[in-house]
This record gives C-alpha cells, structure tokens and sequence, in this order.
C-alpha cells in the first residue's frame, strides 16, 4: 500500500500532525520506536501559557499556537484540558521590570497581580506576576493516544529512509510524503543548520490536600491541585545528549525549590517522569 504519508515520531507533534492530515483524508501511517507519547510528551507537565515578550514573528506565531489549542483542547478534550490560569512568576529582578513593559504585547486574556494578591493564590511570590486566565495544563499521553486512534501505528526504531521514484521508503512502507517528527533526535539527516539539542527534564506527581486553584510558573512549573495530585516540573539540564535513567531525588529537588513558593508539608511523591525534551 502507498500512503499519502508516513509520520515518524508520535509524540504531540506528530499524532497531531498525523490527525490533521487524516482529517484531510490522507492515508497517513505513524511510526515510533517506543509508543505513543513515549518521549518528551510523555514525560511533560504539559503546562500551556502564552510566550513573553516583545512583538515578533516567533511570538505571533506561538500566541497563535496557544489561543488554537486551547479552543481545540476545550472542543475535542475537554477532560483532557485543565484551565487552570497560569501565574508566570519573574524568576529575578531583571526579568521583574519586564514584566509590565511585555503587557502590551500579550495576545490573551492576563492580570497582572502584585505579591500580596498572589498570596491568596497559595504562592508566595517576590515579584509582580502575569496570571494567564485561559492557560493550564494537559494530560498530554491521553491527547495523543486520543488523536490518532484510527491512524495506522507500527511500532519500529527507523534507521534509515530513502527516496526513490518519489517514493519515500521507510523499512519497508511507502509514501508520499514524509514528516519527522523525532523530538530531540536528528539522526535521519543532516539538521546542522537547525542545531536541535536536547534538555532533560523531570517531573513528579504529588499527592496533597493543598489548595491550589491556580498553576504557576517561575524557574519550576506547578501545577493546581487536581484531584489530590500535584505536578512539579521543569527540564533544567542543558545540552543532554543520551537519555539517562529516572531519579527520583532530582523531584525532591524540585520539592525543595516548590516549598519557597507553597506549602508542601503534606507532599508525597507518587510517580516520577523524566525525559528530553528539545532545544536550540
Ligand atoms: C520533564 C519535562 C517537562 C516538560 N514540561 C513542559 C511543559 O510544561 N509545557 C510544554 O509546553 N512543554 C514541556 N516540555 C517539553 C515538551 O514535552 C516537548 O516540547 C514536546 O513533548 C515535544 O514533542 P515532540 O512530539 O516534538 O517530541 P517527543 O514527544 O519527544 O516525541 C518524539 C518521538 O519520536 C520518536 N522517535 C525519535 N526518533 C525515532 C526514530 N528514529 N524512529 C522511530 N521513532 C523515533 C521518540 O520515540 C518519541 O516518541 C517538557 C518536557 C519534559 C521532558
């Protein structure tokens, strides 16, 4: 069978990738060499909030990209899509007096709260904040399995693909068209001139009573309170080249850091996350 195209990497990127085109009525085959949502997505807070900063092509285009998926996520997976707000905490005093000289370039619906307003959130904070209404996060493995369950999988590591005839061949499956989708890993041809690296990350998910209504945001991301979960994240090693095995004490670390902003005496770590995520 020829299909219109072969997907190769079904992280967020590619099972969304791989729906869009099936919506389109392509014959889409989806490939990954460790499952669904088995990279970078899987391991993922999955925080959503607009980018800061001045105007610019990059910033338009990521405002675009959030105000999209969060309308998508609310239409197609409401259970899926916790709007929580998203407090974006400066993480210094350099980053501080940006904070209201950004305002005006913010794309979506924000306040911005002083520390003692904070405070009623739960977080103490030193700076004034941008609380982002519409962010939140995403249970990003259950999207992903969700987009592309009546897309062709096939669950194999792609060594190498070739072109002949205009025929992409990947193993033995031919296409059309070709979309790599790999996260963090760019071996499959040359991409020096994009330079993609890879900064590894943890998470930990929290059991706690505490009150938290909203998510924040500052050197870590944590999340409301879900129905007696928490999520700390943040990728934080720079230039990683292999994965590495799970650590849990790297979440005790971001334990550490989260009890300078909230209360975490009731804390309990009930699963850790960590993966790569991708940086250039
Ligand atoms: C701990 C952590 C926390 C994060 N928190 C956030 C957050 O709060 N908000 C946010 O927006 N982002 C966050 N990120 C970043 C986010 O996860 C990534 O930007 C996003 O998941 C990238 O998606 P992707 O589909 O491009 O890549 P990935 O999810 O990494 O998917 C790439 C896929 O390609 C497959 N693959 C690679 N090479 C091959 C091959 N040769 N053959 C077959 N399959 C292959 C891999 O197995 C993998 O499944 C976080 C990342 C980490 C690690």
């Amino acid at each position: 069978m020829l299909y219109d195209t072969v997907v190769i990497g079904a992280g967020i990127a590619g099972c969304s990738v791989a729906y869009f085109l099936k919506q389109k009525n392509q014959k889409v085959l989806l490939v990954d060499k460790e499952g669904i949502a088995s990279g970078g997505s899987g391991a993922a807070g999955a925080f959503l909030s607009p980018k800061i900063g001045v105007s610019s092509p990059l910033k338009d285009l990521t405002d675009d990209a959030f105000n999209f998926t969060i309308d998508f996520y609310k239409k197609n997976f409401p259970q899926y899509y916790h709007q929580t707000g998203v407090i974006r905490v400066p993480k210094d005093e350099l980053n501080a007096s940006k904070t209201s000289k950004y305002s005006k370039f913010h794309n979506a619906k924000y306040a911005e709260l002083t520390p003692s307003q904070i405070s009623k959130y739960g977080f103490d904070v030193r700076y004034n904040s941008t609380l982002f209404f519409d962010g939140g996060t995403c249970d990003a493995k259950e999207i992903c399995t969700e987009l592309v369950k009546d897309i062709d999988f096939l669950r194999f590591d792609v060594k190498d693909i070739t072109k002949k005839d205009d025929v992409w061949i990947v193993k033995d499956k031919k296409a059309k068209n070709i979309v790599l989708s790999t996260g963090f890993e760019n071996d499959l041809f040359d991409m020096r001139y994009m330079g993609i690296k890879g900064t590894w990350g943890n998470r930990g998910d929290f059991s706690s009573q505490l009150k938290l209504d909203v998510s924040m945001h500052e050197s870590l991301s944590i999340s409301a309170n879900m129905g007696g979960v928490i999520k700390l994240g943040a990728t934080h090693e720079l230039e990683v080249i292999d994965k590495k095995p799970c650590d849990d004490s790297k979440d005790y670390e971001l334990l550490e850091k989260a009890s300078n902003m909230i209360d975490t005496s009731d804390f309990k770590l009930i699963k850790t996350y960590c993966g790569m995520r991708e940086w250039e």
